[in-house]
């Protein structure tokens, strides 16, 4: 971080090799200098692909070349001219991962723990939540998946996500912005107390239900048994009436927002439905009704999230009964295999002790998402090699924890970490290692990207130890790859 600043020197600019293409009889690569990435296009004549570029022209003595720096523009004139690196539907794919790239600079980690492994990375993935605490938009996000994409010449093919959508607005700006994953929160359409309420307040709801709605409701389910794998499931009347009146308004938005979308978007997508923030778990009943009522309503779900059974919280291990999980989960994974689509697992970074049950009962057929993981990955770089630096990130989150802990379910007692003044500098990475500290910086990282000082030390941090960061992050991918049973590649792509 500390550059010379006596003189200013000519920068050393160097190429990522796996970025260098020939189209349109132009050369086009990725470069870098000490402290951005940009696009060089060489190219003998004026016109073309080089024109298309946004850039700084250099030299013109036979050869063109133009520096072009990492913005939208540049971003689609990429995605045209190389195609692969657009995100596509991945809903034929097996095993998809989420992996979520809040700071623009995880990809690369990704698609090289990716490209080894028979799944493919949905690589682009964002919340509402963590857009407008990052300040960045779904352009951004494409866009820096798509030149990391180039950089690292991944041909395979990738998702995009856009996670947590609450609102027909979230879901027309995640279509402009061409994403192909729309994930429909249906927590805050959902009445969520009616998990707790009594017969009579029940019965009482429910009768407010129109009466046409309430025939249709009883004829499709009272009386009648369901067959999901081993498993038969009896519908009594209380089960219905509480399916119908927790779900039924959140099932309505999930097909609004689907034909929303079918209007929107000229392209395939795949679309999830999220209940992983309801303050309940879901049990494999409620999946059953909200499958049926999803294909009722001729929504085609690719992907459904459930609030598993016991506690997922952010960056660290689960806590719960293991045993009532696998038992469940083996459920949620029949009744979406019945109805043709995966089981996502949200939260999932780092729950250590579930992936081989996962991997086992899905046999791989299933979404998940980590990108908490990445964030702390980066996070770890910088304690490494920078303490200074650590010191006050630490201690901006530390300040910032209260607040958060409101935003993001967590347990964590971060009075249990000791004092970072009173560590020495190699003990500070292995904080990383300790479950209240991974909390603390997971869910204050709006706090600390928010921070006037250290926003841009924390960016040139990164980009200084890029090649370590990736190499860190692509070695705690393929643990959580290998845990699920994931099988490697023949040959990597
Ligand atoms: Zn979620």
């Amino acid at each position: 971080m500390n550059h010379d600043n006596v003189q200013p020197q000519e920068s050393t600019v160097s190429f990522y090799k796996k970025s260098i293409h020939k189209v349109d009889g132009a050369i086009v690569s990725m470069g870098r200098d000490h402290s951005n990435r940009f696009i060089m296009v060489l190219s003998a004549k004026e016109t073309g692909i080089i024109a298309e570029f946004s850039g700084e022209q250099i030299g013109d003595t036979g050869i063109y070349a133009r520096k072009c720096p990492l913005n939208h523009h540049n971003a689609e004139i990429l995605r045209k001219y190389f195609p692969w690196t657009a995100p596509v539907s991945v809903r034929n794919r097996v095993t998809t991962i989420g992996c979520g790239d809040r700071l623009g600079f995880a990809t690369l980690g990704h698609i090289a723990a990716a490209r080894e492994y028979a799944l493919t990375p949905v690589l682009a993935q964002q919340t509402i939540r963590e857009l407008q605490q990052t300040g960045r938009t779904f352009n951004d996000v494409v866009d820096d998946v798509s030149f990391h994409v180039f950089e690292a010449g991944f041909k395979a093919g990738f998702g995009a996500n856009a996670d947590h959508l609450k609102s027909m607005n979230d879901i027309d700006t995640a279509a402009a912005a061409g994403i192909t994953m729309f994930t429909i929160d249906l927590v805050e359409k959902m009445d969520q107390d009616a998990v707790n309420w009594d017969i009579a307040t029940l019965d009482q709801n429910y009768a407010q239900l129109d009466a046409a709605e309430r025939t249709r409701l009883e004829t499709k389910y009272l009386g009648r048994e369901f067959a999901v794998g081993d498993k038969v499931f009896k519908c009594e009347p209380e089960m219905l009436k509480r399916c119908a009146m927790i779900y039924g308004k959140g099932l309505d938005f999930a097909a609004a927002a689907y034909d929303r979308l079918k209007q929107r978007c000229s392209y395939d997508f795949d679309f999830e439905v999220a209940v992983d923030e309801a303050s309940f778990s879901t049990l494999p009943c409620h999946h059953l009704f909200i499958a049926h009522e999803l294909k009722e309503r001729q929504v085609e779900m690719t992907s459904f999230g459930p609030r598993f059974i016991g506690d997922f919280q952010k960056g660290i291990d689960y806590i719960g009964d293991v045993a009532e999980f696998e038992r469940q989960f083996t459920e949620h994974v029949a009744i979406a295999k019945m109805f043709g689509y995966k089981v996502s697992i949200h939260s999932g970074s780092d729950k250590f002790a579930l992936y081989p049950a996962i991997g086992r009962i899905s046999d791989g057929h299933l979404h998940i998402k980590t990108s908490g993981t990445s964030w702390l990955e980066a996070i770890r770089v910088i304690a490494f090699h920078d303490p200074v630096l650590y010191r006050v990130i630490h201690k901006a989150a530390q300040e910032g924890y209260p607040e958060m802990s409101k935003v993001y379910h967590t347990t964590a007692d971060i009075s249990n970490i000791r004092n970072v003044d009173e560590l020495y500098d190699d003990q500070l990475p292995k904080l990383l290692d300790l479950p209240e500290a991974r909390q603390m910086l997971h869910i204050t990282f709006g706090v600390i990207l928010n921070n006037k000082f250290i926003r841009p030390l924390f960016f040139a941090a990164l980009h200084k130890y890029e090649h370590e960061y990736i190499e860190n992050l692509k070695n705690r991918f393929e643990k959580h790859i290998q845990l699920l049973g994931i099988s490697s590649k023949l040959s990597p792509q």
